[in-house]
């Protein structure tokens, strides 16, 4: 890594000491906000399985334009309805340096996904707020490319930053994107930014997520992302990787049961 970056030398916050949550953290709920009922279904689980944060795509980066695109501020709305009703904290991609005032009145934290994390007007606008920011790490980009554009958002001003590594392309067609577990390890040393990794957009697969999640969190991983969906086969985006709700519980417990068992993981590692 580059020498003298700001973002090595800042001490930023724990997602525990931003949001008062036990750490690590869960932030799971659909791709997309596909509507109120979907939404509300899916926030009523989070709650039950003590999850605190929600993810859910109202500006949706397709690849093709032809597909769901997201329902726009209708998906905002429905955002800050559930996280008011609900006590959630909300999570939502900003496509736009045009949505970004939305973003900062309708959800708890802005990402900055893959798509974007080059798009420098988009993370100097959303840095110049102090609203927290999810940045994922560009699917095609070096650890050294994520931490700069991370240097982007916090020469801006931005101090309440994760980041989430989401897998980058390679060959191997077994997992949708390959997830690089040694920048999670380098990030956690060479700098204090909290870490997240989403093992829906990396892994594109739900069967092997409970051995990957215990890999990610004995690194010392500050999170994980993880897509859910009241109705996975019906759903408008990621259809194949998005847990049922049934399937969240499982893995929530297996989560739960795994870090109790690791209280002693300092000494276990
Ligand atoms: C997402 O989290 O909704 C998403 C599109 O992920 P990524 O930017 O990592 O592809
Ligand atoms: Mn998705």
């Amino acid at each position: 890594m580059e020498d003298n970056l700001l973002v090595s030398t800042i001490e930023f916050p724990s997602p525990e000491a931003l949001f008062h949550v036990s750490s690590p953290c869960l932030i799971a709920g659909p791709c997309a906000v596909e509507s109120l009922e979907q939404a509300e279904t899916i926030a009523q689980a989070l709650v039950q399985f003590g999850v605190k944060f929600m993810r859910g795509g109202a500006f949706k980066p397709r690849t093709s334009p032809y597909s769901f695109q997201g329902l726009g501020l209708e998906g905002l709305r429905i955002l800050d309805y559930i996280r008011q009703k609900y006590g959630l904290l909300v999570v939502t991609e900003i496509l736009d340096t045009r949505d970004i005032d939305l973003g900062i009145r309708y959800a708890d934290m802005i990402q900055i996904g893959s798509r974007n994390m080059t798009n420098t007007a988009l993370l100097k606008e959303v840095g110049r707020t102090s609203h927290p920011v999810i940045l994922k790490r560009g699917m095609m980009s070096t650890l050294s490319e994520f931490l700069l554009a991370a240097e982007y958002l916090v020469q801006a001003g931005c101090r309440k930053l994760f980041l989430c590594e989401r897998g980058i392309r390679t060959f191997e067609d077994s997992v949708r994107n390959m997830l690089d577990i040694g920048s999670v390890a380098i990030i956690k040393r060479e700098t204090s930014l909290p870490v997240i990794v989403d093992l829906s957009h990396s892994l594109g697969r739900k069967d092997i997520l409970v051995p990957v999640a215990k890999a990610i969190l004995a690194l010392g991983a500050d999170g994980l992302m993880i897509e859910a969906h009241c109705d996975p086969a019906a759903a408008l985006s990621d259809s194949a990787q998005q847990l049922s709700l049934p399937e969240l519980e499982q893995f929530v417990d297996a989560y739960n049961e795994w870090l109790g068992i690791n209280e002693r993981r300092d000494t276990i590692f």
